[in-house]
């Protein structure tokens, strides 16, 4: 099995039972590029604040947040909960980076990647703007997420037809995961990675926040401004920091 060969080259801090990756983004390409050399099939996880929040009360995320590849500080909830545990130099490795970053890693290695998620259009419109980006970025396939889970195998059946390298879910926290952890043996990827919202930020459907709120660690905020049904995530904010503060360091 490669999980535990994995965790053994990676250094991490272990958070709420995780094992969260301590690599700064330089370092996680190179090992997902390294998960896609090996071959077999590897699960990234993009943990933020909400995401343990929610695995605290659902086993089945709760799972695969323990048994994935690779768990990546996906925000500065998650930055700060490990650096209170002694990880002084972690960095923030959010999803929509670390996508951005394969592209640009496929543009200059060939993996074949496949988005999978978003509204109808949205994953088309990504991998368009993608291509531009990084040029010879090798996007082999797109379908939108609306679908039910009853039908996760079938969806499964067409993205494997595509044969991708590395695999992006943007569904949504869990149920990407969940995706993911089912239909990982059927699809084949080397590699699969929920990512979110990110097709929407590629897409220009989402703005980014500008550079300075990212670097106040306020993106979170601009975030809800823009979209306050994102104030159900943001509630999960004081059950993040309570469960960390219970835990010992
Ligand atoms: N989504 C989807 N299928 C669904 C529900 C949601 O593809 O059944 C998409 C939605 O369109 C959006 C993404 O999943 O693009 C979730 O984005 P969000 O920013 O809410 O993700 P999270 O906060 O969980 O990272």
């Amino acid at each position: 099995m490669t999980t535990q060969q994995a965790h053994k080259e990676v250094p991490t801090q272990t958070l709420l039972g995780v094992r969260v990756s301590l690599l700064d983004m330089d370092g996680t390409v190179q090992e997902i590029d390294r998960m896609v050399a090996e071959g077999g099939t590897h699960t990234v996880v993009t943990a933020d604040a909400s995401g343990f929040a929610i695995a605290a009360e659902d086993s089945e995320l709760r799972s695969v947040y323990e048994s994935c590849d690779l768990a990546t500080p996906d925000s500065q909830g998650v930055v700060w909960a490990l650096r209170r545990k002694g990880a002084g130099t972690v960095r923030r490795v959010s999803g929509v980076d670390l996508m951005d970053r394969i592209c640009r890693l496929s543009s200059e290695r060939g993996h074949r990647l496949y988005f999978l998620g978003a509204a109808p259009g949205v994953a088309e419109m990504a991998a368009e703007k993608q291509r531009l980006r990084h040029p010879g970025c090798n996007i082999v396939g797109t379908r939108h997420g609306y679908f039910p889970a009853d039908d996760d195998l079938v969806v499964a059946a067409e993205v494997a037809a595509s044969k991708p390298d590395i695999l992006f879910v943007a569904m949504g926290i869990p149920r990407q995961e969940k995706f993911i952890t089912k239909t990982r043996e059927v699809i084949g990827a080397k590699v699969a990675m929920g990512v979110g919202g990110s097709f929407d930020v590629f897409s220009g459907r989402t703005k980014r926040a500008p550079k300075l709120v990212i670097a106040l660690k306020l993106e979170w905020l601009w975030r809800l401004i823009l979209n306050p049904s994102k104030f159900e995530k943001v509630k999960m904010l004081p059950r993040f920091v309570s469960l960390v503060l219970r835990e010992p360091r």
